[in-house]
């Protein structure tokens, strides 16, 4: 199904105006909380600094972009018909389709009207006397609003690392992250791609197809599970769609991760090698993510995660024909400690006479010149450079909004030592300021859709509360944030999620601290706030 860009967007908002609500962003969460909002009464405005809609769906053009979520579930659930209507036309479905599906919502629910592109918000001060924010754009505008919400994204900040003469390259750069609309045509020239996460592990097969020469710069080779990706069958579909509800509750209710269906229980260290062996074949030839739930323990026991990776590392050689490429693909740190990938013909891609690995690990990346770069001893000279380097995740684009609440404190300057909220939702001294899948909350460790939909869910009957009540302010309890930070921490610490350098961490971004900023375990976070509320918004004050 496709879906063409109707309505009109609003010219934009004169200086001055007051509204309910502002939201910060028009992905995934910023639609949803406006749908909410609206739904409420309230008068609301989403700004969205690109051209379109669709935050990481609108930037991240690079070839091969796709959901490593099945399509079926990487959808809302608060409209049954919306639910029932759209057909995904792959198991794993292309950014264009992904973002075709964002632009049909926006269109099905008339949201646009209530969202101004090409704005951004540079500044959210909290006055105090008003217990309002006042908000202030690229452009020199000011509004104010009674809430604020950052609908900012995990992964929209790009990171462009700080390599010596990155500016100094005379040919084309492109980061995977901020992707030309009208793409690139890499026929015939010799590129380099720069990292070998995610958007470099699906993007390097397509662009390996046009390049007449490509390098890829590897820092720390990555594990990735085949998508066996195809097309999806009608009845399929349509058996989805007959047990949405159940699935979808699988996902709140009982996978750690939110996925729709049940996660296994029995335990790799209670498995026999053979048994690991052929468990760890049949999720190899299930596909994806999912592999990681072969056993319950993966996580959490370094044994029987060793049995996993060993497995991937088997799986490495038995693709790439020569033996000290794979060598050099295979990586060595607990699988899942970084994102796993999913990909398609990534590791045979390294078969292919022009494709050509670089191990940065040997010999690091000096600097880039004019027409290349140098690693090591090494000069290489290219038409085209792809950064692949991933992103600033999960602060990163609100860091980029000198955010200051009660007193003047600068949201910066509190997290200076890394992210501190209650809930991933809100953090003390800025009041009426909501953060949709915030660091400390589930968001990057589930599928994202349903950790959104929590949000907003809880942050708009929230808003509907306190307008109910008469209230005006709503702010985290500083105890209550610091409890809960150790709580994220500690449950993380005894997993094996924060045992490597990942983006997790912080760990990509020189200088950020290094805290394991997403909550583990979907059904126990919902229901955490379910209680909360239950307990009359406990751990936050109303005024
Ligand atoms: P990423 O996983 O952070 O990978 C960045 C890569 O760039 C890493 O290999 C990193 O090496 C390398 N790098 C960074 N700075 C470098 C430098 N100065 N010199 C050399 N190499 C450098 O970023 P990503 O691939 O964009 O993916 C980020 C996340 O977005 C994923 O983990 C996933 O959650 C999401 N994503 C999902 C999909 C999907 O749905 N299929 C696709 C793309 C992205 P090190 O590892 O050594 O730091």
């Amino acid at each position: 199904m496709s879906s063409t860009r109707e309505g009109q967007h609003p010219t934009p908002l004169a200086t001055g105006t007051s509204l309910n609500a502002i939201v910060i962003g028009a992905g995934f969460a910023g639609l949803y909380m406006l749908y909410r909002l609206r739904k409420l009464g309230l008068s609301a405005r989403v700004f969205e600094a690109g051209s379109g809609i669709g935050g990481t769906w609108f930037w991240n053009r690079y070839p091969g972009a796709r959901c490593d979520i099945p399509s079926m579930e990487y959808s809302y659930q608060f409209d049954q018909q919306l639910e029932q209507e759209w057909e995904w036309s792959e198991r794993y479905a292309t950014q264009p389709e992904i973002l075709d599906y964002i632009n049909h919502v926006a269109n099905r629910f008339n949201l646009r009207p209530d969202i101004e592109l090409n704005t951004r918000i540079q500044a959210a001060h909290f006055d105090e006397t008003q217990s309002r924010w006042k908000l202030g754009t690229a452009d020199g505008r000011e509004f104010s609003a009674r809430y604020c919400i950052m609908a900012t994204g995990c992964l929209s900040s790009a990171n462009l690392p700080a390599i010596p003469g990155i500016d100094r390259f005379a040919g084309e750069s492109y980061h995977t992250g901020r992707w030309p609309h009208e793409g690139v045509d890499f026929s015939g020239k010799r590129v380099a791609v720069i990292g070998t996460g995610s958007s470099a592990i699906q993007s390097i097969p397509l662009i390996a197809d046009q390049a007449s020469e490509l390098y890829v710069f590897q820092r720390t080779p990555n594990y990735s599970v085949p998508a066996h990706n195809r097309p999806l069958g009608d009845e399929e579909q349509a058996s989805f769609k007959a047990n949405y509800r159940a699935l979808r509750e699988l996902g709140f209710k009982e996978h750690p991760f939110g996925f729709a269906h049940r996660m296994r229980q029995d335990l790799c260290s209670e498995a026999t090698a053979e048994q690991r062996q052929q468990r760890y074949q049949e999720y190899w030839e299930r596909g994806g993510l999912q592999f990681l739930g072969a056993y319950a323990d993966l996580m959490l026991d370094k044994d029987a995660n060793a049995s996993a990776a060993e497995f991937l590392r088997q799986k490495i050689a038995s693709q790439v024909d020569d033996p000290e490429v794979a060598a050099a693909l295979t990586p060595r740190q607990v699988v899942g400690s970084k994102r796993l990938c999913v990909d398609t013909r990534y590791f045979a891609t390294y078969n292919r006479p022009h494709v050509h690995l670089v191990d940065l690990k040997a010999a690091p990346i000096a600097q880039i010149t004019e027409d290349g770069l140098i690693a090591g001893e090494t000069v290489y000279q290219f038409d085209a450079i792809v950064y692949a380097t991933g992103f600033d995740a999960m602060t990163g684009a609100l860091a980029r909004i000198d955010i200051r609440g009660r007193q003047g404190q600068k949201l910066a300057d509190k997290w200076a030592a890394g992210p501190r909220t209650y809930l991933g939702l809100a953090s003390a001294g800025f009041p009426n300021l909501f953060f949709i899948t915030g660091p400390g909350s589930p968001s990057v460790l589930t599928n994202m859709l349903p950790s959104i939909e929590q949000h907003v869910n809880w942050i708009s009957d929230c808003i509907a509360h306190l307008q109910e009540s008469g209230k005006t302010r709503i702010e985290a309890d500083e105890t209550a944030q610091e409890t809960w930070v150790e709580h994220v921490n500690e449950v993380a610490n005894a997993t094996l999620f924060p045992v490597a350098n990942s983006w997790y961490l912080g760990a990509n971004i020189p200088g950020k601290p290094r805290v394991f900023m997403p909550y583990i375990g979907f059904p126990s976070y919902v229901e955490k706030c379910h209680q909360v509320v239950a307990n009359g918004y406990e751990g936050f004050s109303l005024s």
